[in-house]
C-alpha cells in the first residue's frame, strides 16, 4: 500500500456495477483509484435478474458473458397472488445471472489506468479550493489518504459518501434470501408473490431458479420485527407447492427504500453521487443493477468529458431523465402497496398487467 500514489485525477468509492462504470469513464480525463471495503470478487446479495435496459447497456462491452448465466438462461416476470392462487406472466424478460461472476466480469472491463484498491474503506473526506482530501482504512486498519480532483461516491445504500455529504440518508428495506435445493422442477419464472399472512411488515417474495437451487427472497419493510422468522413461515408456505429443499445458505442484506424525490441526490461540489448511494434505484420494483450502470456511467462521463468543477453540473444535465424516471414511479408507489392495489392486481388483465410492469 505505502507504495501508492498520494493523488488520483479521480476517486470513486465502491466497485459494484455504479463504481465500475464511473471509473471506466471517469478514466477519460486522468488516473482514478477505485476503493472497495470488500475483498474482490465481492459477495452481493441479488436476485441476479438484469432486465432489458441492463442487458442493452452491456451490449457496448460484448453482452453478458455465457460462462456466468445460469439454468434457466431467461425468466419472465410474474405476479403472483399466493393467497388467491392468481398467476399473471408478463412479457418482462430477464437474464439469469450469477451476481458474484457478474460482478467479477465488470471489474474486468476496468482500463489500466485505474488503481483498485481493496479491502479499503472510506473513513471520511474534506472538500477544499483546490481539490478533495480523502481517508480511509486499509485491510489492516493502516490510515490512507490521497488526493483528487472529483470523488465519486457509487456506495451503495449505506453511502459513507453521501451521510458525510449531509445530503440527507434513505431508508432502507430488510431483504432475506435463501438458496433452497430444487427436489424438483419450477416453472421458469421471477415469481413476485405476494402473501397475506406474513404481517404487515412484509412486502413481497421472489422466487427465482438457479441451476439446482432456486433463490427464495422476503422484503421487508425498514424497522420490521423477526424478520428471520418470517423468512422461516414464508419458506414454509412455499414449500407446501412448490419443491423446495432445505436452505443451503442464507443471506441477510439491505435495499434502499426510495420514497420521495428528495431521496435523489447528484451531489456536492467536486462529488457526486451514483447508483444506490445517490437514490438511484426503482422504487416499484427494487431493480437497480440498470440504474447503477446508467448513472455510474453519467456521473464518469461528466467527470471524463468536464473541467473538477464543471463536472456535477454536467451530471445533473445528463442525468435529469434519471431522476423523472424515479418520480414518475414513486406516484404509482402508495397504489401498488395498498391491498386495494394487490386486490386488483388479480383482476387485470395479464397483458395489461405486462404493460404496466414494463413501466415500473
Ligand atoms: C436482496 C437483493 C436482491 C436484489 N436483486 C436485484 C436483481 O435481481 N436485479 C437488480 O437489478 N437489482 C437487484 N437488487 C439491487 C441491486 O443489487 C443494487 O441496486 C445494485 O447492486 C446497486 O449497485 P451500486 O453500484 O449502486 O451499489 P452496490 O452494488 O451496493 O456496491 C456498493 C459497493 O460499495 C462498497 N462500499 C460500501 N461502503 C464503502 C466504504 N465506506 N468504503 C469503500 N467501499 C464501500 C461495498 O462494499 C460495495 O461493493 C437487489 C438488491 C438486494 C439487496
Amino acid at each position: 500500500m505505502s507504495a501508492l500514489p498520494t493523488s488520483y485525477d479521480t476517486i470513486v468509492v465502491g466497485a459494484g456495477p455504479a463504481g465500475v462504470m464511473a471509473a471506466v469513464h471517469a478514466a477519460a480525463r486522468g488516473d482514478v483509484a477505485l476503493i472497495d471495503s470488500a475483498q474482490l470478487p465481492r459477495d452481493k446479495s441479488c436476485g441476479g435478474m438484469l432486465n432489458e435496459f441492463a442487458q442493452e447497456f452491456l451490449r457496448d462491452f460484448g453482452g453478458v458473458p455465457d460462462d456466468m448465466v445460469l439454468d434457466p438462461a431467461w425468466v419472465n416476470f410474474r405476479y403472483h397472488d399466493w393467497d388467491r392462487r392468481i398467476k399473471k406472466p408478463t412479457e418482462l424478460r430477464f437474464a439469469n445471472v450469477d451476481r458474484r461472476a457478474f460482478d467479477d466480469w465488470l471489474v474486468s472491463l476496468l482500463p489500466d489506468n485505474v488503481t483498485v484498491i481493496s479491502p479499503a474503506s472510506l473513513v471520511t473526506f474534506t472538500e477544499e479550493d483546490d481539490g478533495v482530501t480523502v481517508v480511509a482504512k486499509g485491510a489492516g486498519s493502516e490510515q490512507l489518504s490521497w488526493r483528487c480532483a472529483n470523488l465519486i461516491g457509487c456506495d451503495g445504500p449505506r453511502s459513507t459518501v453521501r451521510r458525510t455529504l449531509g445530503v440527507g440518508s434513505v431508508s432502507t428495506y430488510v431483504t432475506l434470501q435463501d438458496f433452497c435445493r430444487l427436489e424438483g422442477e419450477i416453472e421458469p419464472y421471477f415469481d413476485c408473490v405476494y402473501m397475506r399472512d406474513i404481517g404487515d411488515s412484509f412486502a413481497y417474495a421472489y422466487v427465482v431458479p438457479k441451476g439446482d437451487v432456486a433463490i427464495v427472497g422476503s422484503v421487508f419493510y425498514p424497522k420490521t420485527k423477526r424478520p428471520h422468522l418470517k423468512q422461516e413461515l414464508t419458506l414454509g408456505m412455499l414449500a407446501e407447492k412448490l419443491p423446495l429443499g432445505p436452505s443451503v445458505k442464507r443471506e441477510a442484506w439491505i435495499a434502499l427504500s426510495v420514497r420521495d424525490r428528495s431521496d435523489v441526490v447528484f451531489g456536492s461540489g467536486r462529488v457526486l453521487l451514483a447508483g444506490e448511494a445517490g437514490g438511484f434505484m426503482s422504487p416499484t420494483s427494487g431493480e437497480g443493477i440498470s440504474y447503477a450502470l446508467n448513472t455510474g456511467r453519467l456521473a464518469g462521463a461528466a467527470v471524463g468529458g468536464a473541467a473538477p468543477l464543471d463536472a456535477l453540473d454536467a451530471y445533473r444535465a445528463s442525468a435529469g431523465h434519471v431522476s423523472r424516471n424515479i418520480s414518475r414511479k414513486l406516484k404509482w408507489l402508495p397504489f401498488m402497496e395498498s391491498q386495494t392495489g394487490k386486490y386488483l392486481a388479480g383482476f387485470v388483465p395479464a397483458p395489461l398487467v405486462s404493460r404496466v410492469t414494463k413501466g415500473l
